[in-house]
Order: C-alpha cells, then structure tokens, then sequence
C-alpha cells in the first residue's frame, strides 16, 4: 500500500499537526506506543519493561530542531534522563537522533552536544546508540560517528538495509556494537532499494555478515517474525553465543513475540520513545503498519477530552488517512 504509507509520511511532517500535538498530551492511542512524557513517568515505564526480563533503549523524542537554544534543551533532557537512570539503577541505554541536538543547524555545535552525552553515559556505565535517519544526514552522522567511535567504546550506530551502502557499512562497522533495521524513511532508488523483497532479503545478509564476520555486538532490530525466525535458525546452526546479540523491537509493538523471545532466552531489548513531540514518531509507526490505526480507533471511542480546535484538527487528519485505507481495503 504505497501510497496509505505516502499520506502517513506526509502527516507525520505535517508543521501545524507536529506543534498541536505538543500541547496535547499523548492523543490518539499514542500513549501505547510512547513511554511518557516526562522522565519520571518513563523511568517507571523502564521499570515495568526490565521487570518482565527485557532492558529498554530511551528515545528523546523530536527531531529535525532547528536552533539552538531547542538544541540544546533536548540535550539537556537526555541529560536529565541519563542522571535518572544512572540514580534509578535501571537497565537503560540511550538512543540519540543528531538532528535534535544541532546537526542541521552545525556540525561542531553537534558534535559538542553528543560529546556531552557521550561523557555522561559513560559516567554513568550506559551505552548510546547514534540513530540513522533520513540519507541526508547520513554522510554527517557517519562522520560524527567515526569521529566518537575513536574517543568511546560505548558508542555504536544503525545500518539501514534499505540502503546500497550498508553492504560496505557492515564491514566497516563488523566489530562494534551496530543496530540492523530495514529503514523508516522514504528514500529515492538512487541510493536505496524499493522492494521490500530485496530490503528484507538484505537485512538477512547483514545480520548472518555481523554475525559471523568480527567481533561486534548484533542488535536484530524489527518486529519482522519470518526474519526473526531465520536469523535463530542461523545463529543456532553457527553457534553464536547469546552475549554477541538481542533483539530490538518497539515499545508497544508485537509484546506477545517480546515475551516469547524472552522465554526462548534470548535478550530483548525495548525502544521507548518518551516526551512531548510524540506526533511525526506516531505517523511514522502507522506510515509502517497502517493497522496500527486500530490503536487510534479505540483511543477516539473511549477519548472524552476531545474538545480542543487542535485535537479536532488531528482526527480530521487521522481520519482522512483511515478513509484512505478503506477505500483501498
Ligand atoms: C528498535 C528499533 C529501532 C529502530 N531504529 C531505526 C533507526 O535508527 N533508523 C531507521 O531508519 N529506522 C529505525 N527503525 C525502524 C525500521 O527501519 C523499520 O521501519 C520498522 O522497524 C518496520 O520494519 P520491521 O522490520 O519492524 O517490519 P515490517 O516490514 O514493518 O513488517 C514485516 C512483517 O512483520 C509483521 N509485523 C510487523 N509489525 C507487526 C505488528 N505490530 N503486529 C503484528 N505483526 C507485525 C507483519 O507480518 C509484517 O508484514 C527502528 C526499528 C526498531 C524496531
């Protein structure tokens, strides 16, 4: 359904929607896939996720920030929940997006911010994980990356399957600690590949190269069960030893496989995204999986607060998208 996830693409960059939201409070179902708004209400959500066996990777949600002073709020929040984690004593690592903290603004003023975070989680013994977005920023984050991975050891980053350079990224990339994930934006055929066929088929053979080629640390990030399934036949059939591997998946998606995993032994790492700028990461997640859209019709049913000209706006916007996918259905 190419073009449902074209209209979730466009919502979720929809300016007036993303600003709206931020005053709402977590609308919509978002609530089942955000781990909060604020740090305490996140920390207690890390609770709950390390109590069923599984450790979380924290997301200060918000991207594509353009001054400073935004800048370095939402540095400073990943510093608060940093301090938070580190007090809580919590099983928590730290996802970074460099376009919220000043890569489209400047590139030594980001690169100080990450150097910050880095200094802090290593205080703290925790693990950051440099996200990819979209290719545009892909040559700079790769620069910041290569630049930290000489400074910190607990520093790793995303290989996107998506695209034709990760075939040479792996190798790279082979003895650190990397996420594996098919790709969440849209991309030209330039410089990734469209089909999902051939995005699922080079997940695979990035993983099974990860695996097998070096030394790093595998993280098998998707919610994708066939893939899921193949990659423990793989590792079973080359002896991988669990500590050289997890699964990632995102907070709310597919918790029945999340437990599964966890009973079968393996480690499962969760994804929570926490904060006020929920919207364009909600977007995205229904862009992926227009089903997801069943969490929007059951928040409406039971919302009660749906008085404000914003929220009005949304589900107009939401709606819109729903119509879409009943009239292709
Ligand atoms: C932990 C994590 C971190 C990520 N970080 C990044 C990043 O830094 N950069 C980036 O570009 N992208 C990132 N992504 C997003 C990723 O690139 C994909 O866009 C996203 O994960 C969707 O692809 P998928 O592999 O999960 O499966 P999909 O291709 O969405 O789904 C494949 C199949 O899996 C099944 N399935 C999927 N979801 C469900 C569900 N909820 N319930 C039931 N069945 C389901 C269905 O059968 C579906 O056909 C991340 C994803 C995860 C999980």
């Amino acid at each position: 359904m190419p073009l449902l996830r074209d209209v979730f693409i466009a919502l979720s960059e929809n300016k007036v929607m993303n600003e709206a939201s931020k005053k709402m409070g977590l609308k919509f179902g978002a609530n089942k896939v955000v781990g909060g708004i604020t740090v305490d209400e996140t920390i207690e959500r890390i609770k709950d996720i390390n109590s069923q066996g599984m450790s979380v990777s924290f997301d200060n949600l918000g991207e594509f920030v353009t001054n400073k002073t935004d800048a370095t709020k939402e540095k400073d929040l990943i510093l608060k929940m940093i301090q938070a984690i580190g007090e809580e004593g919590v099983d928590a690592s730290a996802s970074v997006k460099l376009s919220q903290i000043g890569l489209n603004i400047d590139y030594d003023f980001c690169l100080d911010n990450v150097r910050e975070i880095m200094d802090a989680a290593k205080a703290n013994d925790m693990f950051v994980n440099i996200d990819m977005e979209n290719h545009a920023a892909y040559d700079d984050t790769i620069r910041i990356v290569d630049q930290l991975m000489e400074e910190y050891d607990n520093i790793g980053t995303v290989l996107q399957s998506y695209l034709y350079s990760a075939k040479d990224d792996v190798y790279k990339y082979k003895d650190n600690r990397i996420r594996f994930v098919k790709g969440a934006y849209k991309e030209s055929p330039q410089v990734a590949l469209q089909s999902k066929e051939d995005i699922d088929k080079a997940l695979e053979l990035l993983i099974r190269l990860h695996l097998t080629k070096g030394e790093g640390f595998t993280s098998i990030a998707t919610h994708d069960h066939n893939i899921i399934e193949n990659m423990i036949d793989f590792i079973k059939e080359n002896d991988i030893p669990n500590d050289r591997f997890e699964f990632q998946m995102l907070f709310g998606f597919r918790k029945e496989l999340q437990r599964e995993l966890v009973e079968r032994g393996y480690n499962v790492c969760v994804y929570i995204p926490f904060g006020t700028d929920w919207y364009a990461y909600f977007m995205r997640r229904l862009a992926e999986r227009p089903q997801n859209i069943n969490l929007v019709v059951k928040s409406l049913s039971k919302d009660h607060t749906f008085k404000t000209a914003s929220a009005a706006a949304g589900a107009v916007a939401i709606g819109f998208a729903a119509l879409k996918i009943f009239k292709r259905k």
